[in-house]
């Protein structure tokens, strides 16, 4: 038998975090994961996290006003608030467990500068932070003993009299399914970036926990609000951090020309994303890039300070382009690399289903708005992970029955039958392809009423073709074949929301930029824009952005 207190699907910097809350508060806690833990996207995490520590005199209300401003104003001022005042002390928990922080010259924890920011205060491990972090925090939930469904997938909530009493999972290596009954059931699925290719993100980054949650009536918001990373490496799209930056590397055009000054006078290369983004693709499209990228220039930094602050990111240059920083700059170009939408959530992690929760990248609290800041979403996983655990924790304790649904198990077993059983059908990788370009084409750093049209009409298109995709393993036992095919469908719902808010938020705003209409709108679009579905049917409604003192102003770098 299943059950829990707890369960916590997703078992990155959000979730762990979540799960050690939950411990410690003496739950019946258990964590659910698609793949090993320390396999989460959180090691990917490169470049570090933000904190405004008050020992070297820096202040949580910069922090605030940076990561506002950076929203383009869209961002929930009393979340960005929590989430500020709330950095310093999780960044030192987080140092006390045990991940070894850079150290500067005196031996004090070090810092770089990161986009948007107006002083230097994202911390960091080399360029390996979130694998550094992922590892401490996996080997504490190790030490309390915490149970981990390894390599479970999640198809399905459990909603009974509209309140999440449990999921129900295959367990991959049998290929059977399960109800994993709980009390409260978090969210912490990650992110959705191969719903775009090419993207920063890894494979397993299908927007699962989105999907799940907006299946069963949960709104998801602003979920046009894409970002670009301006640094992806020319090709595949392999994330070079934006540590480089941070540590002082340049962008440059065909002509050689440090081309952030005409963009960003003041900032430069470390004006947010969204604006350093859009300023490479104008030089692309205007004739001044190079084979479709422009260029990143370490060499002044010199060899030792490379190795030294940048060793992860030589190492890819090195291998997949037969680069060396120090000696050559490398192509790079605006590559699809994290969603500022998402489930949507309150300040305890409460999702508009009872008993659901979400935290990390799969939610909204909207700390990002419309563009998220570098190194700020490793402190919203963290300082909201233990919040929406908190959340939970409340809720649960409030609860006595616990879910008695095996009907629910039985309709999922044979949807899930049905699949193996389809032959001579499409199959996922081709649909999984023709989205990928669909969506990077029609929801990209530029984007219009015509191209968004186009790629909507092709995901329409897609979620029809879908019900005859076919598989070719039809054996129980690691069938990732079947999981793939599971996981587009989760992309394809998601993918719908985000090009129907797009369609419908008529401004430019931080990521979104539609060359149709290029000004921000604060009269009209100061708003939150939200997909939701009511009885099958797919509903769209908008709601105030909360402003707690800091009024939106003209956004300039
Ligand atoms: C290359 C790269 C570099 C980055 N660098 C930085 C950085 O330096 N600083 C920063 O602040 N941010 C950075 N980000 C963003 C940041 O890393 C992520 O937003 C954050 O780590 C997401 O954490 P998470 O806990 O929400 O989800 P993830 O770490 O993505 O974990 C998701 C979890 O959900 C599980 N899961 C998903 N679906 C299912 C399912 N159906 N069933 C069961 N389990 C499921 C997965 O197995 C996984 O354990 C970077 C992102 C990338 C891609």
């Amino acid at each position: 038998m299943y059950e829990h207190d707890i369960l916590i699907v997703g078992a990155g910097l959000a979730g762990l975090r979540a799960a050690l809350e939950s411990i410690e508060a003496g739950k019946n806690t258990a964590i659910l994961s698609k793949v090993h833990p320390v396999r989460s996207h959180s090691c990917a995490a490169q470049g570090g996290i933000n904190a405004a520590l008050t020992d070297r005199g820096d202040n949580w209300e910069d922090h605030a006003l940076s990561t506002i401003k950076g929203s383009d104003y869209l961002a929930d001022q009393e979340a960005v608030e929590i989430m500020c005042r709330e950095a310093g002390e999780n960044l030192i928990d987080l140092e006390h467990m045990g991940v070894i922080f850079s150290r500067d010259e005196e031996g004090r924890l070090g810092t770089r500068r990161f986009g948007g920011q107006s002083v230097a205060r994202t911390f960091f491990v080399g360029a390996i932070t979130g694998s550094a972090m992922l590892h401490v925090l996996y080997e504490q939930t190790v030490k309390q003993n915490a149970q981990v469904y390894e390599e479970w997938f999640v198809t399905k909530l459990i909603i009974e009299d509209g309140e999440c009493r449990g999921v129900i999972a295959m367990d991959i290596n049998s290929g059977k399914l399960e109800i994993i009954k709980a009390k409260s059931v978090i969210l912490a699925t990650g992110g959705i970036g191969r719903i775009f290719e090419p993207s920063t993100n890894a494979l397993i980054c299908t927007g699962d926990g989105l999907a799940l949650a907006y299946d069963v009536g949960a709104s998801l918001m602003d979920m046009e609000m894409i970002q670009y990373h301006p640094t992806g490496l020319a090709g595949n799209g392999i994330l070079l951090s934006e540590g480089a930056r941070g540590e002082g590397a340049y962008l440059l055009n065909s002509n050689g020309e440090r081309f952030m000054e005409d963009y960003a006078p003041e900032y430069l290369e470390l004006a947010s994303r969204d604006v350093v983004s859009r300023a490479e693709q104008t030089e692309i499209n205007e004739g001044r890039g190079i084979d479709g990228c422009v260029l990143l220039d370490c060499r002044h930094l010199g060899k030792s300070k490379i190795e030294e602050k940048l060793g992860y990111l030589q190492e890819v240059a090195i291998e997949f382009r037969g680069i060396d920083l120090a000696e050559q700059p490398i192509p790079v170009k605006p590559t699809m690399h994290y969603i500022m939408g998402g489930i949507k959530t309150d300040f305890m992690g409460q999702t508009d289903i009872p008993g659901l929760f979400a935290a990390g990248e799969c939610a909204n609290v909207s700390v990002h708005g419309a563009n998220r800041l570098g190194a700020n979403s490793l402190l919203d996983t963290i300082v909201f992970g233990r919040r929406s655990a908190r959340g939970a924790i409340e809720y649960s304790s409030q609860i006595n029955s616990i879910s008695k649904s095996k009907e629910e198990l039985n309709n999922e077993t044979k949807r899930i039958q049905n699949i193996i059983n389809r032959t001579n059908g499409e199959r996922s990788a081709t649909l999984r392809n023709e989205m990928g370009e669909a969506m990077t084409s029609g929801i990209g750093v530029f984007r219009d009423t015509k191209s968004i049209k186009i790629a909507k009409q092709k995901v329409l298109n897609l979620i029809d073709r879908y019900e005859n995709t076919s598989i070719d393993n039809k054996g129980k036992i690691f069938n990732t074949d079947l999981i793939f095919n599971l996981e587009l469908k989760y992309m394809l719902d998601v993918a719908l929301t985000i090009c129907i808010g797009a369609e419908n938020r008529k401004e430019s705003r931080g990521a979104h930029y539609r060359t149709d209409i290029t000004e921000r709108d604060d009269k009209n679009w100061l708003k939150h824009t939200h997909v939701a579905k009511t009885d099958g049917e797919v509903q769209f409604y908008t709601s105030d952005v909360n402003i707690t003192k800091w009024k939106p102003e003209i956004r300039k770098y």
